[in-house]
Order: C-alpha cells, then structure tokens, then sequence
C-alpha cells in the first residue's frame, strides 16, 4: 500500500516515562504503515534536556514557530525528587512553561467524548473547550504578611518620576497583602489567539470576569477583548455564523453548567486553572483531555493534557505489561496532522486524521478500553493493555 505523503515536517517534541513508550507504539502501530512520516525530532526526554542544558527545550520551541506545527509528548517538570533521580545538574524549568513564554500561546483544552462514558453533568452533550490565559495575575504576584497597624499603599513611579498613589487599607492589627499585574499585549494575545481559535474550530466563544467587583482591573480584560472584537473579527464571526459574548463568572458558571456544552470558554488565568480541572473530571478522565498550544500568529503545539503517568511507568520497569490510556496522545497526533494537511493542502491526511480518530472513539465504544476507562464505562466492557488497544484500534483502522 502506498503510505501518504507530507510536504513539511511536523516538529516532534519527544517526552518521559510511561507516555515515551506510548509514543513510540503509536508511531510504530498507527501511524508510520499508513503515513511517511517526516518530522523534524526533539528528544524532550529529561536526560538529554540536562545533557544539553535545556537548550534542546529552546530549540523545540524555535523549531515549531518556524515550522507552525508541533506535537509534543508529556514531559517531567523537575522537582528535588527528579534532580536526585536523573542526578540533574539543575532542577530545569518546566518545558511547557519555556514552550509557552516563546510562543506568547493560549491553551486550550478539550475533552474527547465516547459513548458510554457519561458526564457528570447531564446536560452536557458536546465538548466544553477551556482558554486558560497563561500570564499573570496571582501566577506572578507579590505578597506579604502584615505584622501590625500601618498604612497600605499601591505605588507606581514612571520612568519619570511621576507617581501614582492609592491606599490599599490602613491596618488596625495584623493581615496579609497581595500585589498582581497583567500586560495589555499579554491579555490582546490571549484575545486574539481566542478569536482565531474560535473561527477555527467555528464555535462561540464566551469570556468570563469579574468586572462589576475589578472595576479597573478585570474590566481592563473586558475591554481589551472588546476592542479586539469590534475592529477584528466581528465581520468573521458574522460569516463564519459564531458568536463572542462576555459574562461574568459566576454567570457563566451557571451557564455552562446548564447548556449542552460545544464552545469556548476563555478564562483568566486562576479561573482557567480550577475549571479546567472541573471541566475535564466531569466529563470523565483526564487521560481523554486534549491541549493544544495556540499562538497568536497560528503556530499550534499538540499534546495531551495528563502527564508521564509515573506510577505506570516503574510497572512497566518492572516488566508488567500496563494498561495506560493512549488516546490523549493519540489525538495530539491527529490534532497536529489534521493541522498540518489542512496548511499543506493535504487532503488525504486529514482524511487519515479523522478515519484515525473515529476508530480510536469506535473502538472503545465496541467495549475495548484501557483499565482507566473500563471502571467508568457503562456497559459490557474489556480492559486490555495499551498495545492490545493500539492493536485493535489498527484493526478497527482497516477493516471499518
Ligand atoms: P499524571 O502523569 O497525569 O498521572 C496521574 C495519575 O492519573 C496516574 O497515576 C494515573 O492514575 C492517572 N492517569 C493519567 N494519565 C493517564 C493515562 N493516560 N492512562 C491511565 N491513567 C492515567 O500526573 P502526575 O503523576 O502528577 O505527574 C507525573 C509526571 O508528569 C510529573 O513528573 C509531572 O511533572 C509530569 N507532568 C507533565 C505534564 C505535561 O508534560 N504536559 C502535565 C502534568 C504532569 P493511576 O495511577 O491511579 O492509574
Ligand atoms: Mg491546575
């Protein structure tokens, strides 16, 4: 059989751990019989980040703003624990915390819906897509503890010299203070990477704050988003027949917990952290969360949204064959062909996407799934290896 073809690499960020080995059983059993796959490849892998100082990390993500596409497998984020276990030279910074700061992205993240895995929420029939703004606000804030009566006071000096001044509080006894800030170009990136995402996938996009209680400060986000909007992209949403509307917090909450699911939801940055949490629980397993990294000039990184499944991996250290769910990164693969056929104008790869991802979805609601899915499936089901998986879902590729 003749294997499709590609025009442009994708840039290939390679990972740790348990989702490495799912990584290359992916490539070896559904991807590489059907598609001449040409990557251009980044062994994210901890060891060699620490062999090459982290510079492999930095040229990853150069790499996918040149190329415009990336997928990327789950990677450790370093703590005192890893340092000790690789013997690191440092304890390295998080690689999707470097790869977002150099693309200035927006992730999104979304869930993948099977038959027999019901949401919490029974409304919900569609996917629910959170934008977490990743900038900012108590991510980067100064704090202090107040020891005793005293004055409070929110200062800002220009560079010259002028000063703006307002009291926080003045203190009667003991508390605590907190300092935030935010950037108009971070928030009109998050705007703008929101609008085009939303004309992308052609779903309504709705943005939450707090604007009536952060009458300078969230309305600030309010209006950028506004702006952008009015001057940009109201004609596109017109045609592309979607939406853009702002809500507060609290309203949205009620909103999405009412509606049948299918859009955005752009959130600061705090407020993305819990619901996308809340968002993927609900709708069943973190290990069928989707992420994709979008910068504001369309470059996309693909990847899944749980991490290296530790626990898995010394199992399969051990010689135990695991049962770990590769449907997250199954996706961040299809995402990123899918993405990459329609740039290229490659029809047949999209084509292979899409086929790839019905027989991933057909395969698990025949009853076949790994054990994560098998304890939450309602009905007859069979929980079987991740290979086993692969393997059926091959079978389920070629045969319909
Ligand atoms: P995790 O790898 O997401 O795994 C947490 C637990 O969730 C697993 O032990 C497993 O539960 C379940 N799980 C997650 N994904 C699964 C899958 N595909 N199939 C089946 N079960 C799955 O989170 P973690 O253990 O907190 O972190 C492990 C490492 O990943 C850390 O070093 C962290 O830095 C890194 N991390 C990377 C990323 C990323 O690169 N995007 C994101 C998060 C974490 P059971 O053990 O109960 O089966
Ligand atoms: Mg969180």
């Amino acid at each position: 059989m003749d294997r499709l073809q590609m025009i442009t690499p994708l840039v290939e960020m390679d990972g740790d751990e348990m989702t490495r080995i799912l990584w290359a059983d992916i490539k070896e059993i559904l991807l590489t019989p059907y598609i001449d796959l040409k990557t251009v490849y980044y062994d994210l892998g901890l060891k060699h980040r620490d062999e090459t100082d982290d510079q492999v990390t930095v040229d990853s993500a150069l790499a996918a703003k040149q190329y415009g596409v990336a997928v990327k497998c789950a990677t450790i984020t370093p703590n005192a624990q890893r340092v000790e276990e690789y013997g690191l030279k440092q304890m390295w910074k998080s690689p999707n915390g470097t790869i977002r700061a150099m693309m200035d992205g927006t992730v999104f993240r979304t869930p993948i819906l099977v038959k027999g895995v019901r949401p919490t929420v029974r409304t919900w029939e569609k996917p629910i897509t959170i934008a977490r703004h990743a900038y900012g606000d108590i991510y980067r804030n100064t704090e202090m503890t107040v020891p005793g009566k005293g004055k409070a006071e929110l200062v800002f000096t220009g560079e010259d010299g002028t000063e703006q001044r307002k009291t926080i509080f003045d203190f009667k006894g003991p508390g605590i203070l907190q300092g935030i800030h935010n950037l108009d170009s971070s928030i009109s990136s998050f705007a703008r990477a929101c609008f085009n995402y939303a004309l992308d996938i052609r779903q309504d996009l709705w943005f939450s704050a707090k604007d009536t209680i952060s009458k300078t400060y969230d309305h600030h986000f309010k209006d950028i988003f506004q702006e952008i909007f009015d001057s940009e992209y109201k004609d596109k949403f017109e045609n592309g027949g979607i939406s853009y509307f702002y809500t507060l917090i609290d309203d949205a909450v009620a909103r999405i917990i009412r509606s049948k699911g299918g859009m955005i939801w752009a959130c600061k940055n705090y407020d993305g952290d819990v619901m996308s949490d809340m968002i993927a629980t609900a709708f069943g397993s973190l290990a069928m969360m989707t992420s994709v990294l979008v910068s504001p000039d369309g470059k996309y990184e693909y990847e899944a949204a749980h991490g290296t499944v530790t626990r898995h991996y010394y199992r399969y250290l051990k010689g135990e064959e695991t049962s770990t769910n590769p449907v997250a990164t199954i996706f961040a693969w299809t995402g990123a062909l899918r993405k990459r056929g329609e740039i290229d104008d490659l029809n047949d790869l999209c084509a292979f996407a899409d086929r790839l991802e019905k027989a991933v979805i057909g395969t698990i609601e025949s009853g076949i799934m790994t054990g994560d899915l098998a304890s939450i499936y309602e009905g007859e089901s069979c929980a079987v290896t991740s290979r086993a998986f692969l393997r059926a879902v091959r079978e389920r590729l070629e045969n319909g």
